[in-house]
């Protein structure tokens, strides 16, 4: 029988899952290796942060949707490939061999520079333990006078944490600072003016203090390019993805940054038996920025290109939209909406991120 590995059960896997829970592939054993059985939605961590929600309102149980589509689970990390081979390697050691291996495993939050931080530093992913870990931060800002929290990145994730740090400590009476450190570019680099000035609003409304300067970590806290120092009880480490290491020796071939290189049909350039989406790809053909948008888009095509790979059949490009909808929460149910060069804010802005997010963990729960 043919084995389909389905490494990680990341944001364009969940796609995959759902397409085969529809209809299981005949005579493929389909084998999905991930290391927790619940896949958490960034998307709503801030909302968990600022207190709108429950944990459990934030993930996806991946077991009845692996029953459903007849998918061996294996509670496992994968730690190596030999893609020449056809090989896995999972964490307890046992290797598998496979036909066709679609990889999203995500992508890694980028330290460097800050791992002087010591035990200040919480990396806002893997999302499973900054969830395991920022309650027991929480209950330490309740007990300490004028807690520090410094979050280290300026992009959508590092903004909305700071303003559902802030939120949960104001609602809590948290005698607590939050600083908010991004690039030479500000906040929200990339995106259109209208949204990049009204996050600034936003986070001085709210009370946060914003350097744009590159930090390093000190045992203090972080040290900023300029030489100021600003001392925390915790640092977030939010500053953009780095790839993970174990794909460096695999066969596959890499971009620089140590990412898998696909084509539009999200197929490894180096092995045709390789499939990868969301952050751990990098697109050759096109610019594709690393968010779960794409990761989530890129799912449907990515289930019927494993369905095609299999069966012989023509393979579907992902062609990514020029623009990205972002609701970007900002502690309180208040959000901004950027798309391209529009922007726009309110209350309402928020129900609708609300809806969506609710929505898409309703569509993979079962
Ligand atoms: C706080 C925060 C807010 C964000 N906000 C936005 C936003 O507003 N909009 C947006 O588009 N993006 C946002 N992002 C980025 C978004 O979360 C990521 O781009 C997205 O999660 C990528 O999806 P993925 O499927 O590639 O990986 P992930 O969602 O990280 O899933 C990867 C899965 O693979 C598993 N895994 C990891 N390693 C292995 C391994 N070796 N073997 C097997 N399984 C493994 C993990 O446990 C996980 O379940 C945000 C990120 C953060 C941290």
């Amino acid at each position: 029988m043919r084995r389909l590995i389905l490494a990680g059960g990341g944001h364009a896997h969940l796609s995959v899952l759902a397409a085969l829970a529809k209809g299981p592939l005949p005579d493929i054993e389909v084998v999905l290796v991930t290391p927790e059985v619940h896949q958490h939605y960034s998307g709503m961590l801030p909302g968990w942060i600022a207190g709108h929600y429950r944990q459990q309102a934030c993930r996806i149980d991946l077991r009845p949707l692996a029953r459903a589509g007849q998918i061996r689970l294996e509670t496992q990390k994968l730690i190596g490939l030999d893609a020449d081979n056809r090989l896995v390697t999972l964490s307890d050691g046992r290797r598998l061999d496979y036909d066709l291996l679609s990889l999203d495993t995500g992508s890694e939050a980028d330290l460097s520079g800050l791992q002087m931080a010591g035990d200040k530093l919480l990396p806002a992913k893997p999302l499973t333990r900054f969830f395991d870990t920022w309650p027991a931060r929480l209950e330490q800002a309740r007990h300490l006078p004028e807690y520090r929290l410094v979050v280290v990145g300026g992009g959508a994730a590092g903004v909305e944490l700071a303003l559902a740090a802030q939120h949960a400590f104001t609602q809590e009476r948290i005698d607590g600072r939050v600083t908010l450190v991004s690039s030479g570019s500000g906040p929200l680099a990339g995106h259109g003016r209208g949204a990049r000035k009204r996050i600034r609003r936003v986070l001085a409304a709210a009370g946060i203090e914003l350097h744009e300067q590159r930090a390093t970590g000190t045992e203090k806290g972080v040290m900023l390019a300029d030489g100021t120092r600003l001392q925390a009880d915790c640092v977030i480490a939010a500053a953009g993805a780095s790839a993970p290491p174990w794909l460096t020796g695999t066969g596959l071939k890499l971009n620089e940054q140590g990412y898998v290189a696909v084509n539009s049909h999200h197929q490894s350039l180096s092995h045709p038996q390789v499939f990868a989406a969301g952050d751990v790809c990098a697109r050759q053909d096109v610019p594709m920025s690393r968010s779960g948008v794409h990761a989530v888009h890129a799912g449907p095509v990515l289930a019927a290109n494993l369905r095609a790979a299999l069966e012989g059949e023509p393979l579907s490009h992902y062609r990514p939209r020029r623009h990205s909808l972002y609701l970007l929460a900002t502690g309180p149910r208040y959000a901004v909406a950027s798309w391209g060069p529009f922007s726009i804010e309110g209350k309402w802005v928020w129900y609708w991120k609300d809806h969506i997010d609710r929505g898409f963990i309703r569509r993979f729960s079962r």
